[in-house]
């Protein structure tokens, strides 16, 4: 799978995304605007692209799965956490609108300011970088209409919770280093909390993440 429309056909033809803004989204947000250069032939395979420092941008099937389940709306709020290359953080730009906001954290500076130059490339205004370790969320935002971890954490975060307003959406993939269940978690008075199934991401690192993932002796990166 190489180009942008043979990706959508796939993903409507077995109903894996049925939103229509949400490729429309995927639609006008152009992915090669958030990968290195040399993989620019890649843009539009269906995997993850290195992003350098260890990291990786995540696969477009994985993105907008993630995107559709966080069921975000013109004018919310929302909190990312792993910010990487700004795709992601691109995309719910668009679907939000100018009276939305995204916030979006991210643990290692030489990538928010990767993502800054490349949201800036594209004129994204309603897209705030913060270089920080957003397991504990970023309080002076909150609370968010909306929550989305783009990194593997090993059990549901509090404190992200906490800002989450009531019926909010967090999406977050709970597991070890090595695969990770996909939650949806609606902030019900008791939580109500849907599988999406297995996927595959980075470490979450930080005060709520894996205390042993990525110095250089660990052998899974
Ligand atoms: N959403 C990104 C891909 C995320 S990869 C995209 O669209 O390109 C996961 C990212 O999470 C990595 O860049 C990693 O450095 C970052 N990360 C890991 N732990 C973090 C933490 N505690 N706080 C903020 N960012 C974190």
């Amino acid at each position: 799978m190489q180009s942008k429309k043979e990706l959508i056909s796939y993903w409507v033809k077995h109903e894996i995304i049925k939103d229509q803004k949400v490729i429309e989204a995927f639609k006008k947000v152009p992915r090669e605007e958030f990968i290195s250069k040399q993989f620019l032939s890649q843009a539009y395979g269906d995997y993850p692209l290195p992003i350098g420092l260890g990291q990786t941008i995540s696969q477009p099937t994985t993105v907008m799965i993630m995107t559709e389940a966080l069921e975000v709306k013109e004018g919310h709020k929302v909190l990312e956490i792993g910010t990487g290359s700004g795709y992601q953080a691109a995309i719910l730009s668009y679907l939000i609108g100018k009276k939305g906001m995204v916030y979006t954290t991210e643990i290692i500076e030489e990538l928010a300011r990767f993502a800054e130059s490349n949201l800036k490339k594209l004129n994204i205004e309603n897209v705030k970088v913060i270089y920080s370790d957003g397991s504990s969320g970023y309080k002076k935002a909150a609370p968010y209409d909306r929550i989305i971890v783009t990194a593997g954490a090993p059990k549901i975060p509090e404190e992200l919770l906490k800002q989450l307003k009531p019926n909010g959406i967090m999406i977050v993939p709970i597991g070890d280093l090595l695969s990770q269940r996909m939650l949806k978690i609606i902030k019900k008075k008791k939580l109500e909390i849907k599988d999406l199934g297995n996927f595959t991401f980075v470490p979450l690192k930080g005060q709520y993440g894996h205390q042993s993932d990525g110095d250089s002796k660990s052998p899974i990166k």
